[in-house]
């Protein structure tokens, strides 16, 4: 089988592996840099050409955020009879995320913040729309392009709303061979969603995320410490009536931090009066939540995003600084806080009080705003750049960060190498530290397996 990674290596970009099996062009993914704009932030989907003859038959688009679903149009363009397969979830998620893309590129290339044409328009979503195919977890289908049968099927990755690994059952040279691709995984539950479901193994290729690989802390803490500290911090900051910016990512994070809140407050932990305030997408985003919580893995069908007591951040600047300057909550995207976005104009208004604080509870990329941020605490810096129209900024309020990943700690990763037992593990979606400490601690465990760490744009024959 054919193997080659189109988005970076180095680091946690675009997810986007082609397979070549037999006579079948696979994609696992087709995600975008979410740090990088227009042209740039795609994978090389080129680089297929130069190493296979056939055309892209399929794409699996493992869940909607950004790096693994965002440079879908440009497969399209480049391969368009390709049959795109997803979860039902997914399927609405996707049709919202990408339409929100769109119009977020137009609106950023016309006002200038951004010098990257569109890469694509709310009509080229409607159009790839009737590429999609739904399938349920668990259910079999078969996207071979000849006669030997190539089946595939979706398991529940406990990510995201929608999200799901992908197992591969084909012949190669006479021998039934299946892989397992993890994508985005967390064997365990968060506040809304359960833990994921692997294939009973054993497999014979386990393609593995490794986005914790290189964060000592994460296996160190349970979710249960996290809430417990979140929430007393959280105590804290509004006792002294400050504000509290939760900067998250609009699809997953936001939802699950909405559901903590509400729990808090149920508990008596919080005040049910302090406001919550929420903004733009993650609030369409809440409403696919509660309309997919029968038809999808949930902890409790009964809780509804909807259901929790929030607010819309007020529209005017005047209106939005004087919400900041009393106790509440922000939960607001951009996660990692890039420039121009409302979680980066917030911070930007509340780092200089050292009575207000900014609750950090996602994954950060060391240069984003929110790593700088992490990083100059950790430093005792006293000063930080949020914007670089802005400049420096003195930092004073209080930076926290907590522990609510998506991804599975790298020990339950370790483990779910020795559940699947496959023969080869291919290393992906992490930065080099991360990949090698997951190289290190496979192979001290299981010196049978076959460890993969592959290069983008390097075929490789596995
Ligand atoms: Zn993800
Ligand atoms: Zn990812």
């Amino acid at each position: 089988m054919l193997f080659l990674t189109l988005g970076s290596t180095e680091e946690i970009a675009a997810s986007c592996h082609f397979l070549g099996i037999g006579e079948t062009g696979i994609l696992l993914d087709t995600g975008a840099d979410p740090n990088l704009e227009g042209r740039k932030s795609l994978p090389d989907i080129k680089s297929i050409a130069g190493v296979w003859d056939g055309e892209v038959d399929h794409a699996f688009i493992t869940h909607a955020h950004q790096d693994h679903i965002g440079a879908l149009l440009d497969i399209v363009d480049n391969y368009p009879h390709v049959s795109i397969h997803l979860t039902p979830a997914t399927h609405d998620l996707a049709d919202f995320v990408l339409r929100a893309s769109a119009r977020l590129q137009r609106r950023k290339y016309r006002e200038g913040s951004s010098l990257q044409p569109p890469l694509f328009s709310e009509k080229d979503v409607e159009f790839a729309r009737y590429l999609f195919t739904s399938h349920d977890y668990g259910k079999v289908f078969n996207v071979s392009t000849n006669e030997h049968p190539l089946i595939a099927r979706f398991y529940w990755s406990g990510h995201i709303l929608g999200s799901a690994g992908v197992h591969l059952t084909f012949d190669e040279d006479g021998h039934k061979r299946q892989l397992f691709y993890t994508s985005d995984t967390n064997l365990r539950p968060q506040t809304i969603i359960p833990g994921g479901e692997y294939p009973e193994g054993p497999v014979d290729i386990l393609v593995l995320e490794t986005t914790l690989g290189a964060d000592p802390d994460a296996e160190l803490s349970t979710r249960r410490a996290e809430e417990r500290r979140f929430c007393n911090k959280l105590k804290e900051v509004l006792a002294r009536g400050g504000t509290v910016l939760v900067p998250v990512f609009m699809l997953g994070r936001a939802q699950e931090i909405l559901a903590l809140l509400d729990r808090f407050k149920r508990q008596g932990h919080i005040d049910p009066s302090v406001p919550v305030y929420t903004a733009g997408g993650m609030r369409e985003i809440s409403k696919i939540y509660d309309d997919t919580r029968h038809t999808t893995p949930r902890l409790s069908a009964d809780f509804e995003v909807y259901g929790v007591d929030q607010l819309r951040v007020p529209k005017g600047t005047a209106a939005k600084r004087q919400a900041l300057g009393k106790p509440g909550i922000h939960v607001v995207t951009s996660g990692m806080m890039f420039e121009h976005t409302l979680s980066n104009w917030m911070a930007q208004q509340i780092v200089e009080s050292d009575t207000h604080a900014i609750f950090l509870v996602g994954f950060a990329k060391e240069d984003s705003p929110a790593g700088r941020l992490l990083e100059a605490v950790e430093n005792g810096e006293d000063g930080i750049l949020l914007d670089r129209h802005v400049g420096p900024q003195p930092l004073k309020c209080d930076v926290e960060r907590f522990r609510f990943s998506g991804h599975s700690h790298r020990r339950d990763l370790v483990d779910l190498v020795s559940r699947l037992a496959p023969k080869k593990v291919v290393l992906i979606h992490g930065e080099t530290e991360a990949r090698q400490w997951m190289a290190k601690n496979i192979r001290s465990r299981h010196n049978n397996v076959e460890i993969v760490l592959p290069t983008a744009g390097v075929p490789l024959e596995i």
